[in-house]
């Protein structure tokens, strides 16, 4: 995976992030392995080997670099300086003593305007240490940088550490998004979460949309900001900035 890093073989794809009226209003940054034997390997598959060998360092790293770097770009274009990109951040990043400072430098090395930088977190990366991560998480914050909590609902957050933490929004994850129209549960789980945002004054996204019929449904629950296959699948930069004024 070194030798990959250092190949070029890693790609950043991108995914919309869509409002009530369709409209992108960012995207989400994930990491696509394209192996010269293997093809395209999945990030299910190579994240968390990553995450075992401590790789997610410098692959995280390079990740953010190079949102960072099209951020920087988008900044001068018309129709793309309002986007937002999210990067996905892994339990040893945060975990790192230099995290603020790594993600800083990153910032003033390409220019991208930390305001436009959406960093997700999940609930288990926030179970060790809470005293460490809510510092880390208002130093970034303070300079722009706002944070998304991925895979809401799946974890064990407690509500108490839910209030402490620094956001600014909640994810809502695609297994409640999958079966909200035939399980009552994940209805009811889907309605909650947006419910429990507005109390605490956090934006919510749902994930993982693919029909017209949960997006009406999300929207009835007053969730207004969407990300799924029903506006566009992860793809290559090229294609994502042709899908921006569809
Ligand atoms: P995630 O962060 O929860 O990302 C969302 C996943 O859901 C992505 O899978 C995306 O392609 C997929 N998805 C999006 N819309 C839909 C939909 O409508 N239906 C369905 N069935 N799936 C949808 P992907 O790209 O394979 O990534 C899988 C996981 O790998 C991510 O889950 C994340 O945990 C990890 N990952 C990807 N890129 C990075 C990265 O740069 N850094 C870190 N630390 N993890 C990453
Ligand atoms: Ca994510």
């Amino acid at each position: 995976m070194r030798a990959a890093l250092r190949d070029e073989e890693f790609c950043v794809f991108y995914q919309p992030q869509v409002n009530h009226h369709g409209m992108v209003v960012g995207a989400e940054a994930l990491v696509r392995w394209f192996h010269p034997v293997k093809g395209m390997v999945s990030p299910g598959q190579f994240i968390p080997l990553a995450e075992e060998t401590g790789m997610i360092l410098s692959l995280g790293q390079w990740v953010l670099r190079t949102a960072c770097l099209q951020l920087a770009d988008w900044e001068h274009k018309p129709g793309f300086n309002q986007l937002t990109i999210a990067v996905t951040g892994s339990a040893k990043q945060i975990y790192q003593n230099d995290y603020v400072e790594r993600g800083l430098r990153v910032l003033e090395e390409t220019g991208a305007n930390p305001a436009r930088l959406k960093l997700e977190l999940t609930e288990s990366m926030l179970l060790q240490d809470i005293e460490d991560i809510i510092v880390k998480m208002t130093l970034l914050r303070r300079r722009g940088i706002s944070f998304s909590l991925d895979d809401f609902g799946t974890g064990y957050s407690s509500l108490a550490y839910l209030k402490r933490l620094p956001l600014d929004q909640l994810k809502i994850d695609q297994s409640f998004v999958r079966d909200l129209l035939t399980d009552p549960n994940d209805n009811e789980i889907a309605k909650t979460i947006v419910t429990l945002a507005e109390s605490l004054n956090l934006n919510v996204i749902a994930e993982g949309v693919e029909t017209m019929a949960q997006r009406d449904r999300l929207a009835v629950h007053g969730c207004f900001t969407y990300q799924g296959y029903l506006f566009g699948r992860p793809v290559p930069i090229e294609d994502f900035s042709l899908s921006v004024f569809d």
